[in-house]
């Protein structure tokens, strides 16, 4: 079991973000450096305490961390007590209607997946899974989450 803050929230539920990046941005830089670039975002630009994702997907599948799984992160106001937020790298000019593969990669489809899956292991019992467009009004991450989840791998 996950428990987040000091009044130890338990997880249960993952929320699905993009970076809203295009999929040239820093090309030919390692995944550590995208991370480092959106945490500078978030840290200077926006002056929170840490990146305010909790795993970080870039184009060819890699998958780093951003702000630890024991910690409340930012990535949907209201809603990040208790939920564990996922960007995947990419996602610039992407419509809640796009298909997740209008605007990223079989490798990302398959580490998150397989993401979901391993962070499903660590709640344990039931977890939700949705997108930021449920709770806000944005593209973030750019498909519907659910419909995509139940489609299968591709
Ligand atoms: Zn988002």
């Amino acid at each position: 079991m996950i428990y987040q803050g000091r009044a130890r929230h338990p997880v249960r539920e993952v929320i699905v973000h993009c970076s809203a990046t295009r999929p040239s941005w820093f090309h030919d830089r390692p995944l550590a450096d995208k991370v480092a670039e959106i945490r500078r975002w978030h840290v200077q630009d926006r002056g929170w305490r840490d990146i305010g994702y909790h795993w970080i997907i870039d184009r060819d599948g890699a998958v780093m961390a951003g702000r630890s799984e024991t910690e409340i992160g930012a990535h949907v106001a209201g809603h990040n007590a208790g939920t564990i937020g996922v960007s995947l790298i990419g996602g610039h000019g992407s419509g809640v209607r796009d298909a997740f593969a209008d605007n990223f990669t079989p490798a990302q489809d398959a580490a998150l997946r397989r993401l979901i899956e391993a962070i499903k292991g660590r709640v344990g019992g039931s977890m939700a899974l949705s997108g930021h467009n449920q709770y806000a009004p944005k593209a973030c991450p750019g498909f519907t989450v659910g419909t995509w989840y139940a489609g299968g791998a591709a």
